[in-house]
């Protein structure tokens, strides 16, 4: 996957403790930086596909990210459905 969104970074230079919270309540800090990120929606994408294990990435937790992955495998499942 292209990195070239690490470089427009909301995050960049900030303390990387924020996006690591310790509980997903703890989240809200990183959450409202995240939802202000220009690239956003590659950074939630490259943690889905690299399967980032902690933090919050594209304003999502590891959580959230596990419940849209789960999310998307059962839209393909019903579409391969539909189709066969
Ligand atoms: S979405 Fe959040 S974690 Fe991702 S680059 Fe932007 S500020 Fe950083």
């Amino acid at each position: 996957m292209n990195r070239n969104w690490v470089g427009k970074a909301a995050c960049s230079g900030l303390d990387p403790a924020v996006f690591y919270p310790p509980t997903d309540e703890d989240a809200d800090e990183a959450k409202a930086i995240c939802a202000a990120c220009p690239v956003q929606e590659p950074c939630l994408e490259h943690a889905i596909e690299m399967r980032e294990k902690n933090g919050v990435w594209g304003g999502a937790t590891e959580r959230e990210r596990l419940r849209i992955i789960r999310r998307r495998r059962r839209l393909r499942a019903q579409v391969s459905e539909l189709a066969s």
